[in-house]
């Protein structure tokens, strides 16, 4: 693919320019979904595909599919895209980064002037945040057929606007169809994680994506008077929940590779300084890339939490809350992708992505996969988000090969 090559200054000049759009006094963007400032930033993508020659559509999810022609405009598109919506304080790359990598794609492809046989489509999914409507990629899972429309669309935010009732308001409820057949997805993303940056690696050729278990631990002992009741005849539900935690946690190190385990939540009853507590209710959360290692995981988790109760003579019910198998992407698109970095001398792992993505909705409609580039300190969801213009480049640089490859050149 020689006399190709993305111009890395541009795709760092767009990001900034986009950035300012809800630009926040901590260097940050915020732009929740289907605002005056979505619009803004969706109206200023447009304008960058149309003056680079795509053709714009926009489905009833008010996804929008920028498509750089074809010489067969038969055949499905390669596809990528992520979102351009924010957390209320979210960063300038979080999303923003795959959907202007792919603008500038094809504007690479424009000024080598190369056509490629089949059609490219640079795509904004609504909605990847979920932090307006509560919901979250949501755009991608209508489209994937994962969930309703109609659903979506009554879908309420804080003051009971709904997406669709947003979607008019700001012009981008459109009449594309949904579901529309694809021939491969790629999202390009900031790692969000701090293992690339640590590594020194600037490509993360992303695996799939973990699965999910929570659960609602209650454990219930009996109330008691903090002054009269001995400690030898307590039974102390808050204790218990304590002792529980702290081995839940220890599970997450027991079990290689790692899961990731979180109590987030604990809520006691009656919650009173001098009471004992009769009621304790705390939430697991569990995540791990393989499902069955996350079987293991939950049999363990029930046991410790067993093992406390039993010893503590307390009552435990546990309820299954949430259950998200993992997701794995396509071996032969990861395989492309670890072969581009290679051919451009860029250093590289595999990973799994720990956060949700609109790649994830998409494995069930095309060939997908995803590439990592590195962050600063890997934060996200946060003003302070960073990312360094040559990683930028670098994971531009392998879309490119791999979306080129896929779409085949004419001539
Ligand atoms: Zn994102």
């Amino acid at each position: 693919m020689a006399g190709i090559g993305i111009d890395g200054a541009r795709l760092w000049d767009s990001l900034m320019a986009m950035a300012e759009i809800g630009a926040t006094p901590g260097g940050g963007s915020g732009r929740l979904a289907l605002t005056d400032l979505d619009r803004q930033a969706r109206d200023l993508f447009v304008d960058w595909c149309e003056a680079a020659g795509c053709q714009v559509r926009i489905d009833r999810m008010g996804n929008i599919f920028a498509r750089r022609a074809g010489t067969d405009d038969t055949l499905p598109p390669v596809m990528t895209g992520s979102h351009l919506d924010t957390q209320p304080l979210g960063g300038r790359f979080d999303g923003v980064y795959g959907v202007l990598a792919g603008l500038e794609v094809v504007r690479a492809l424009n000024d080598a002037g190369v056509a490629t046989r089949a059609p490219l489509d640079v795509v904004v999914w609504t909605d990847e945040e979920g932090a307006r409507f509560k919901a979250g990629i949501m755009g991608s899972g209508v489209f994937a057929g994962l969930q309703d429309l109609e659903a979506a669309l009554a879908n309420p935010d804080g003051d009971g606007r709904t997406m669709g009732q947003e979607l008019e308001r700001i012009g981008y409820a459109g009449t594309a169809p949904l579901g529309t057949p694809v021939a491969a997805f790629l999202e390009a993303h900031i790692e969000q994680g701090p293992r690339l940056e640590a590594e020194g690696k600037t490509i993360g050729v992303v695996l799939g994506g973990q699965g999910q278990r929570c659960f609602r631990v209650t454990v219930t002992g009996a109330e008691g008077h903090a002054g009269t009741l001995p400690m030898d005849r307590r039974r102390d539900a808050l204790l218990g929940a304590a002792r529980m935690i702290d081995a839940v946690n220890l599970v997450a190190f027991r079990h290689q590779p790692q899961p990731v385990i979180t109590v987030g939540r604990l809520e006691v009853r009656p919650n009173s300084p001098n009471t004992v507590p009769g009621q304790a209710v705390f939430t697991i959360d569990s995540r791990h890339p393989d499902d069955h290692a996350l079987a293991v995981v939950a049999e363990d988790l029930r046991g410790v939490c067993a093992r406390v109760a039993a010893d503590a003579g307390l009552d435990l019910d546990i309820e299954a809350t949430t259950e998200r198998g993992a997701v794995a992407f396509d071996g032969e698109l990861v395989a492309d992708l670890r072969a581009a970095a290679e051919r451009l001398g860029l250093a590289q792992r595999d990973i799994y992505s720990g956060a949700g993505h609109d790649a994830c909705n998409l494995v069930g409609v095309a060939p997908t996969a995803m590439i990592f580039v590195p962050c600063e300190g890997g934060i996200s969801h946060n003003e302070a988000e960073n990312a360094k213009p040559e990683d930028l480049a670098a994971g531009c640089e392998v879309l490119l090969q791999v979306l080129v490859a896929r779409a085949g050149v004419a001539g």
